[in-house]
């Protein structure tokens, strides 16, 4: 019996005093949460939910999402997050593709209605059996949805203990949709054997520890929070601070106030940490900060540096993806680093090149990057085609391109989706992005292949410029020349006040083509 529940009993049990979430003037312990997570088991029984069955949850980092997300743990259930920014539309799919009974969602806030969105979605969907409102003021009984039961009035009388339900090592846990910067959206089946190792591994790679304080602000429902700060936080009864929405000044304000030790961002939120413009006590709050994680996307090196200046704090990047969990590697620069590096693979994992056709690609590379460990999900649910296509022999294939050097650090040369075949060669945008990012008014860029009649595709830039910099196309495009080999520069840009991201903060290149 391996539940992935236990990461919550066991801080109840053995540290019951100990303050488990933060979130405004709430403080909660571990035995509070915990009891909570038990209500909530007891009523999905008490509702008909089955071992193996689908619990949706669409929660923002609010104090409901671990406590329906272990509840439902507990009851044996797999817990299907969804992203607090789909549509009804969206929702009702996901719904539907999971299969799953039940679906908790937050009412949510005028700039961000989730629950009627919700609501509509779960009225589309027949299979879909109990809805429960997450209501923003804790306790209330009534729900702003009309029609709709809140949480506080569904849990009355459930009892607090529950003995959680046996399951195996590979039974699944968590259906996690894949960010959607790709192709339509598959749930990648994560077992509860997955998630414990990747917690675990993540947990030593950290060094974290028990008073250890954790900004939880990378959203729990995709797999890099709900992996890096939230499962790993609790497997070492640390304190989690939950920011919903991330805001640099907001962020430091939390780290200075709670005394944070442990912070996990996309390089889009170091960017946002270091503009920001309020008054803060950086020197108290980079005396406590002794781990900062990134990953989701390449960490640019500039960044990498002027963190380490800020905030004292050298920053540990991951990569991985919610297919596997999400770690499979780290540069580590407590052991060793490499700029620009993925590093290594984490204990019991390991990584290879392939080609186009799975055969192993040997020396430097660039070939396909493919894993294999305790990391890798079960498959994608119910796609047994696309499983044909990504998983063999316990390999699975990521998508991202890179290089390797000889002593195994992996260099991510790009996503091969993103590739841009212009002329007849291949471009990886990720390297145009890096020579427009050390231009001074450069604040972000994407580069994306648009369709050209001769060509096939051209290269296309997009900028955010830095706030109160000026800087011109024919510029922008005598800079890259100047650095690149002649079919690699763009040849257009285009500029706009910001590009479209993922709630994760990557940046949705399928809009921009
Ligand atoms: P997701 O499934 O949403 O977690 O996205 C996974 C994808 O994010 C990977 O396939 C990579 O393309 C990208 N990614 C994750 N970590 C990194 C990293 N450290 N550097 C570059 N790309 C990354």
């Amino acid at each position: 019996m391996l539940n992935l529940s236990v990461l919550l009993e066991d801080g109840a049990r053995t540290t019951p005093e100990r303050e488990c979430l933060v979130f405004g003037d709430l403080r909660l312990n571990y035995a509070l949460v915990d009891m909570i997570a038990n209500q909530v088991a007891n009523l999905l029984v008490s509702r008909g939910v089955k071992p193996g069955d689908k619990v949706a949850l669409a929660s923002p980092n609010v104090p409901y999402f671990p406590f329906v997300y272990f509840g439902a743990l507990k009851a044996g259930a797999v817990v299907v997050p969804l992203n607090v920014l789909l549509t009804p539309r969206e929702i009702a799919y996901h719904l539907t593709d999971s299969g799953a009974k039940a679906l908790f969602a937050f009412t949510g806030t005028p700039e961000l209605p989730l629950g009627e969105r919700a609501y509509a979605a779960f009225g589309e969907v027949d299979t879909c059996t109990t809805y429960i409102d997450l209501p923003a003021s804790p306790g209330a009984k009534e729900s702003s949805i009309e029609g709709a039961e809140t949480f506080w009035a569904a849990l009355d009388g459930q009892p607090g203990t529950f003995e959680p339900v046996r399951t195996e090592a590979d039974d699944t846990a968590v259906i996690i949709y894949t960010s959607g910067t790709t192709g339509t959206p598959k749930g990648a089946e994560l077992s509860h054997n997955n998630l414990l190792y990747n917690a675990v591994c993540s947990s030593n790679l950290f060094g974290s520890a028990e008073h250890d304080v954790f900004l939880t602000v990378l959203p729990l429902f995709h797999i890099f929070g709900q992996t890096t700060m939230l499962n790993t936080a609790l497997y070492r009864h640390a304190t989690m601070v939950l920011q919903p929405r991330f805001d640099g000044d907001e962020a430091l304000a939390l780290m200075e106030k709670e005394n944070v030790t442990v912070f996990g961002g996309v390089p889009t939120m170091y960017w946002g940490l270091l503009g920001a413009k309020g008054e803060h006590d950086i020197a108290k709050i980079a005396a406590n900060l002794h781990t900062a994680v990134s990953g989701g996307s390449a960490l640019p090196a500039e960044l990498a540096k002027n963190v380490k200046e800020r905030l004292g704090v050298e920053i540990l990047e991951g990569y991985g993806l919610s297919e596997t969990s999400p770690v499979v590697s780290f540069n580590n620069p407590k052991v060793k680093a490499k700029p620009g590096s993925i590093g290594r693979p984490i204990w019991g994992v390991e990584m290879k090149l392939v080609d186009a056709e799975f055969n192993d690609v040997e020396g430097e590379g660039p070939g396909e990057i493919a894993v294999r460990g305790h990391c890798v999900m079960k498959g994608y649910h119910d796609r047994p085609d696309a499983n044909a296509q990504v998983l063999k022999d316990g390999w699975f294939r990521t998508g991202d391109i890179a290089r390797r050097d000889e002593e195994g650090f992996y260099f991510i040369v790009d996503r091969s989706k993103d590739m841009i075949i212009r002329g007849g060669y291949n471009v990886y945008p990720r390297e145009l992005e890096e020579v427009l990012m050390t231009h001074p008014a450069v604040s972000l860029v994407a580069v994306v292949g648009v369709p050209h009649e001769s060509h096939g595709e051209e290269i296309k830039a997009y900028v955010v410029r830095e706030e109160g910099r000026e800087v011109t196309e024919e510029e922008l495009v005598a800079w890259s020349k100047e650095r690149l080999a002649g079919y690699k520069y763009p040849r257009l840009v285009e500029f706009r006040d910001r590009l479209p991201m993922t709630a994760t903060g990557k940046i949705l290149k399928r809009d921009l083509r």
